[in-house]
C-alpha cells in the first residue's frame, strides 16, 4: 500500500500530525491522516484502497456523516487527498461497499464526490436537476441502502441553482416543465419577505434550502423500504446545502 492509497476517504477524529498517519477512533474504526507515512497496524486496511465490506459494515451512520463533513472540510480548505483512482478502480472491480448514497443536483459546479473528497467506491450518486425525488430515484436509493448496504442518504441542494430559478420563473421547456413543477411547492413554501424573483440570489438560495426538506419528506413518505430502515436505525436520511462561494456543505443535523 502506498501513501496515495492511504489518502482515501477516511474518518479523522481530530487534527492529524504529519508523523502519525494512522489513528484509531474512539469506536475502534481505523482512521487515516492525509499526510505522512502509513503505519500498517490495522489488518483490514492493509490492502484497502477503497472501502471493504468489513470497513463499511463497522461504520455507523453518524460516523459516515462525520466522514463526509471532514471530506468537505479538506476540499474547502484545499487539503484534498491525492486519490489514486487506478488503485481505487482495481480495489472495487470485484465488488462495491459504498457507505452513503447522495441525491444531488446535476449542476456542473456541485460534483458530490469532489466536494466531499470521496473516491471510487465510497458513495452512490443520484443526480437530477433540483435534487427532487421520483419513483425511479426512490428505487435507486432503495437499491443503494437495502441491497447494497449504504447507511446514509444525503440529499444535497446548492446555492445559485438553475433548476430553482426555473421553478421560480415557471419556465417551460419540453420535459423540464414537469420536473420544475415538482419544485414549485418549495417556492410557495419559502417564507421570504424581500423580492421573490429568480434575480434575487438570496431568495433563490432560500428556496433551494426549503426544497431539500420536501425531497426528504418524499423519501420517507413514498418509500416504505427506506422509512423502515431509518426507523430501525440502520440508515440516516440527512439534508444539506452546498455553497458555491466558499465550498462549504452545511448539514441539516
Ligand atoms: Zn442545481
Amino acid at each position: 500500500m502506498n501513501n496515495t492509497d492511504m489518502n482515501r476517504w477516511s474518518l479523522q477524529p481530530g487534527h492529524c500530525d504529519s508523523r502519525r498517519a494512522l489513528l484509531k477512533s474512539a469506536t475502534g474504526i481505523a482512521t487515516l491522516c492525509a499526510i505522512g507515512a502509513p503505519l500498517l497496524s490495522v489488518p483490514e486496511l492493509s490492502d484497502a484502497a477503497a472501502l471493504t465490506k468489513d470497513m463499511r459494515d463497522k461504520l455507523t451512520p453518524d460516523q459516515i456523516i462525520e466522514m463526509m463533513k471532514q471530506g468537505n472540510e479538506r476540499f474547502r480548505t484545499g487539503k484534498m487527498s491525492s486519490h489514486d483512482y487506478l488503485a481505487q478502480k482495481r480495489a472495487t472491480v470485484s465488488g462495491q461497499y459504498p457507505a452513503a448514497v447522495i441525491l444531488s443536483c446535476i449542476d456542473s459546479r456541485a460534483p458530490a464526490e469532489i466536494i466531499l473528497d470521496a473516491g471510487i467506491g465510497d458513495t452512490f450518486n443520484a443526480r437530477i436537476a433540483g435534487n427532487i425525488a421520483n419513483d425511479d430515484l426512490l428505487g435507486s436509493l432503495e437499491f443503494a441502502c437495502a441491497l447494497a448496504g449504504a447507511k446514509v442518504v444525503l440529499v444535497m441542494g446548492h446555492t445559485a441553482c438553475g433548476a430553482i430559478k426555473g421553478a421560480i420563473d415557471s419556465a417551460q421547456l419540453g420535459n423540464l416543465t414537469g420536473l420544475l413543477n415538482k419544485i414549485k411547492p418549495a417556492v410557495n413554501a419559502t417564507h421570504y419577505e424581500g423580492e421573490r424573483t429568480s434575480k434575487n440570489g438570496e431568495f433563490v438560495d432560500e428556496v433551494a434550502k426549503t426544497n431539500v426538506r420536501p425531497t426528504i419528506g418524499t423519501i420517507r413518505e413514498r418509500s416504505d423500504v427506506l422509512a423502515g430502515l431509518e426507523k430501525d436505525g440502520k440508515i440516516k436520511i440527512v439534508g444539506s446545502m452546498y455553497r458555491l462561494v466558499g465550498g462549504r456543505v452545511d448539514f441539516f443535523t
